[in-house]
């Protein structure tokens, strides 16, 4: 049996719901609205990192924050669903196992909030996820907010740009794509996505 036939403990088939999109794509505005409606029953996986936090982060809320050494025992133990170098400034990224599970033990899907290298390798382990992909109008009005967000370097921007190009190609993996042109817009679609899932 795959772990998306079977049952969560509230009698929901469980599900991973995987979201990828370019920074500045509007995409954490979202996730903040999704895991916020008490209707959808998403539990956030929380990831870990080698990057350092930022300001006002917490470990175990935003990430869990790890050193290199603790991140490569992790993974050679095969702790990680998936995980990625992202964005080619040496930090990895993972999910762990044990988020999934926890969100399974809980009666709720478990929501990734993921790079496009880790949905790939998630898609290809959870067949069934449900995946979106989102995107900013354009790629102009991405490099706006990117700039305007004003917390990174030109450096930075310019390979977050980069790797925003090369996601937009592999946009067409994902089940569905959402253009945030209308925020609103954005959450209801997939809002309503989600909700026909659950009564299937
Ligand atoms: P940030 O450093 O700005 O918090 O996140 C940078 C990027 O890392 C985001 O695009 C986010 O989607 C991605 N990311 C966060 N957690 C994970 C994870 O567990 N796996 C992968 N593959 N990417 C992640």
């Amino acid at each position: 049996m795959s772990d998306e036939t079977a049952a969560t403990t509230k009698g929901l088939p469980f599900r991973v719901v995987v979201l990828s999109g370019p920074s500045g794509s509007g995409k954490t505005t979202i996730v903040e609205r999704l895991l916020g409606d008490e209707r959808l029953p998403l539990r956030k996986s929380v990831s870990a990192t080698t990057r350092p936090p930022r300001v006002g982060e917490m470990d175990g809320d935003n990430y869990y924050f790890l050193t290199a050494e603790e991140f490569e025992r992790r993974r050679r133990q095969g702790e990680f669903v998936e995980c990625a170098e992202v964005h080619g400034a040496g930090y990895w990224y993972g999910t762990l196992k044990s988020e999934v599970e926890r969100a399974r033990e809980e009666g709720r899907w478990a929501f990734l909030e993921i790079d496009v290298d880790g949905a790939l390798e998630v898609m290809r382990e959870h067949p069934e996820a449900l995946t979106f992909f989102v995107t900013a109008s354009s790629q102009e009005e991405y490099e706006r907010r990117l700039r305007a967000r004003g917390t990174e370097s030109d450096e930075h921007i310019r390979r977050r740009l980069e790797t925003a190009r090369r996601e937009l190609a592999r946009a067409g993996h994902y089940r569905h794509r959402i253009v945030n042109d209308d925020l609103d817009r954005a959450v209801r679609e997939i809002t309503d996505i989600l909700s026909r899932e659950l009564e299937r």
